[in-house]
C-alpha cells in the first residue's frame, strides 16, 4: 500500500505557513515504514528540534482505479479515518529553501499515525462535512471540517489518479487544517472523528 499526502488543502493553514494557496493539490507521499499504530508512542527524531503535529482526515481506497472521472470518485472509497502527518518543520522548510525534495522531513519512519477505527461514509452526519478535533494535553488545538476544504475528496481522487494508480488500502492524507505546532516529550495526542475517538499516544 502507499500513502499520499496533500499538502495546503485549508486556507488558513496555508496561510499560517506563509504559503500560497494552492491551484492544484500539492502531492507527496510516505512509504508504509512511515505508519505509525496501536496507539503506539511517537518517538521525536534526534536530527530534529521543531517536529509538528498536522492531523488529517484519511481516506482509505476500496477499489482498484486509475483516472478516475470526478463524478464517480465516490465510488472508490468507503470509509473515512483520522491520522496525524508529523513533519520535521525545521528541515522541511531547509529542503524548500534549497529547491529539494521534502521526503526526509515527511516521511520518515512512523511519521504517519493511523487511528485503528475507520467509519463507514454511510454512517456520517454529513459526508461534504465531517468535523475532526485534536486535543494536545486535553486542551483543543485543531478543530477541522471538511466542508472548508480548498479540494474535497472526490476532487483528490481525481487529481491523484491521474498521476498514480490507486490500488485497495492506499490512505490519502488529506491535509490538515490551521493550528498546527510542535511537540516536546511527554506531550499527549487524542484525536476526535464525529466525536469519536480515533487514537490516543504520547510523544516519547
Ligand atoms: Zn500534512
Amino acid at each position: 500500500m502507499k500513502i499520499i499526502c496533500i499538502g495546503r488543502n485549508y486556507v488558513a493553514h496555508a496561510k499560517e505557513l506563509g504559503n500560497e494557496i494552492p491551484q492544484e493539490p500539492v502531492i507527496f507521499m510516505k512509504p508504509d515504514s512511515a505508519l505509525l499504530r496501536n496507539n503506539d508512542p511517537f518517538y521525536i527524531p534526534d536530527w530534529s528540534n521543531d517536529v509538528h503535529y498536522e492531523l488529517e482526515l484519511v481516506v482509505r481506497i476500496s477499489r482498484l482505479g486509475k483516472s478516475i472521472e470526478r463524478k464517480f470518485a465516490n465510488r472508490y472509497y468507503s470509509e473515512v479515518g483520522l491520522g496525524i502527518d508529523f513533519t520535521a518543520r525545521d528541515l522541511q522548510n531547509q529542503l524548500k529553501d534549497k529547491g529539494l525534495p521534502w521526503e526526509k522531513s515527511k516521511a520518515f519512519d512512523r511519521s504517519a499515525v493511523i487511528g485503528n477505527e475507520f467509519i463507514p461514509v454511510t454512517e456520517l452526519s454529513d459526508p461534504a462535512s465531517i468535523k475532526f478535533q485534536l486535543k494536545l494535553n486535553g486542551k483543543i488545538v485543531q478543530d477541522g471540517d471538511s466542508a472548508l476544504m480548498i479540494f474535497p475528496i472526490d476532487e483528490l481522487i481525481f487529481q491523484i489518479s491521474k498521476y498514480f494508480t490507486l490500488k485497495i488500502g492506499d490512505l490519502i492524507y488529506t491535509g490538515t487544517p490551521a493550528g498546527v505546532g510542535p511537540v516536546k516529550i511527554g506531550d499527549q495526542l487524542e484525536g476526535f472523528l464525529e466525536g469519536r475517538k480515533m487514537f490516543d499516544f504520547q510523544v516519547k
